[in-house]
């Protein structure tokens, strides 16, 4: 990279690290970004005292001279800065690319996890087993810790620092990192979602079945789930490297499943004598509701791929907590339990946490991204006692309510005021029967009213421990 003429096309938590990673291997950096806002500014001026060049307001037009432009998520394959690199004969790497080829020799191998919901649980989960394993390992990717800082490491320091990796990826990564080769990898499941970035429900799954290409030992798929399997099947692989499922029922050969509470391996079996080997109880797995038990197998799948032991596999289940806004219970308030699962931005993650519940009043809405409501609304009719709507998109669960839940009364707020969430939470608590749960699982992006699906939760768990509680304690 000495002296070369590297864009990247895009500041923030991905386009940031890229662009230092290049400039400290001697790149001749320039960062291209639309018109900024007060953290776009404060990123440039970070990256300008490095000596790194930025400019701001002109995404389209490719810098002279660009021999290599490295994206970051935001920026849609239709962007006419690439149709301008590939004109120009220019290669295009994402940031996950540029991070695999920087990888020096005896790195750690990537476990890598994709899937429309349950990403950063899974890759979190996986990280947990590997520790209790005693190998030295990060969560990194999509999850926030940059892949720059693994992969580089400390020049000082002893490389290489890992054993192994748990690499989060998201369809986005995939779409722009044809030589990743992972060690062993899952699609966790497919529902629409990002289809206007992609372009199509075709496109996105091509995209995440690009996580199974070259892999080593094992590609994990959901046996409920025929699509993550057909990717398996297209994918090509090292000789040798099996395709392996994940089952809430009870497993076949080469699946992981559950039998009677526990959480069973039928892949790796190391003793003839045995057909299956248990791993963990589903009470190890917090919260134990299905759509997270799956989640577990998936990364158990991984771990014993890697040949990781059954007994760290449960210590490592054990060990771990789930991230904040993942079905979090915020308070139980007059025997109403409160749950924040902001993190529920699509249809398929919010029928994950509704369904887990016998009754709730469901706090809704938000940026829609183009889904469609219609197959949540009939799921979720059966337990839901009300609807709070709110947000840019709100009609669209509404109309499908209608269609799918008409016994369902349904409450709209209009207001998009700071104060809207604590409206919304008061409006629910009124609706509200001894033994509900109140849950906010929007189904919808957070953009439109709140900075992001933190702090969305946030004033969603502030406005509940606001509630005062209508009963008194005994005495
Ligand atoms: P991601 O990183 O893919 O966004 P998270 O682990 O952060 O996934 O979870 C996102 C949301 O999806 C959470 O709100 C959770 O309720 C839901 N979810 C988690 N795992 C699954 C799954 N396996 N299937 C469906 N929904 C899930």
């Amino acid at each position: 990279f000495k002296d070369a003429h590297v864009t990247v096309a895009g500041l923030g938590v991905s386009g940031v690290p890229a662009a230092k990673a290049l400039h400290q291997l001697g790149a001749r950096v320039t960062v291209v970004n639309g018109p900024a806002g007060d953290r776009q500014q404060a990123e440039a001026a970070e990256l300008e005292a490095l000596g790194i060049a930025v400019r701001l307001g002109d995404a389209d037009t490719l810098p002279a001279g660009t021999e290599l432009v490295v994206t970051t998520p935001g920026w849609k394959p239709s962007s006419p800065l690439f149709a301008a690199a590939e004109a120009a004969d220019v290669r295009v790497w994402g940031d996950v690319e540029l991070a695999w080829r920087l990888r020096g020799p005896g790195a750690a191998p990537w476990l890598a996890i994709t899937g429309t919901n349950g990403k950063t649980t899974a890759t979190r989960m996986l990280a947990a087993i590997l520790t209790a394993a005693g190998l030295r390992t990060a969560a990194v990717g999509n999850i926030g810790v940059s892949l720059f800082d693994v992969v580089l490491g400390d020049p000082e320091g002893p490389r290489p620092p890992y054993d192994v990796l748990a690499v989060e990826l998201s369809s986005y990564q995939l779409h722009w990192a044809p030589s990743v080769r992972p060690h062993s990898a899952v699609v966790l499941n497919l529902a629409p979602d990002h289809l206007d970035w992609h372009g199509s429900m075709a496109a996105y799954a091509a995209d995440k079945g690009r996580i199974y290409q070259g892999n080593q030992v094992a590609c994990v798929y959901n046996t409920a789930d025929p699509e993550t399997e057909r990717l398996v099947r297209e994918a090509d692989v090292e000789e040798g490297c099996r395709a392996i499922g994940f089952t809430l029922e009870a497993p076949r050969p080469s699946e992981f499943g559950v039998v009677d509470g526990i959480l069973v391996d039928r892949a790796f079996v190391e003793d003839r004598q045995h057909q299956a080997q248990e791993l963990a109880e589903v009470a190890d797995v917090r919260p134990p509701a299905p759509h997270n038990v799956a989640n577990a197998l998936a990364a158990a799948a991984l771990a014993r791929a890697y040949g990781v032991e059954p007994a760290a596999v449960r210590e490592g289940l054990r060990a771990f907590r789930p991230d904040a806004h993942r079905i979090e219970e915020v308070a139980v308030v007059d025997d109403v339990t409160y749950v924040d699962d902001s993190k529920a931005t699509n249809t398929h993650a919010a029928e994950a946490s509704l369904v887990a519940y016998p009754s709730v009043v469901w706090l809704a809405g938000g940026l829609a991204k183009g889904a469609e409501f219609d197959e949540l609304a009939a799921k979720a009719a059966p337990r839901l006692r009300a609807a709070v709507l709110f947000g840019a998109d709100r009609a669209v669960i509404r109309e499908a309510l209608a269609r799918h839940a008409p016994q369902v009364p349904v409450v709209e707020l209009e207001r998009t005021d700071t104060g809207a969430m604590s409206a919304a939470v008061g409006t629910a608590r009124d609706l509200a029967q001894p033994g509900d749960t109140v849950l906010l699982a929007p189904a919808c992006a957070s953009m439109d009213m709140f900075t992001n699906y933190n702090q969305r939760g946030d004033m969603f768990a502030e406005a509940v421990r606001a509630l005062p509680a209508r009963t008194g304690q005994a005495g």
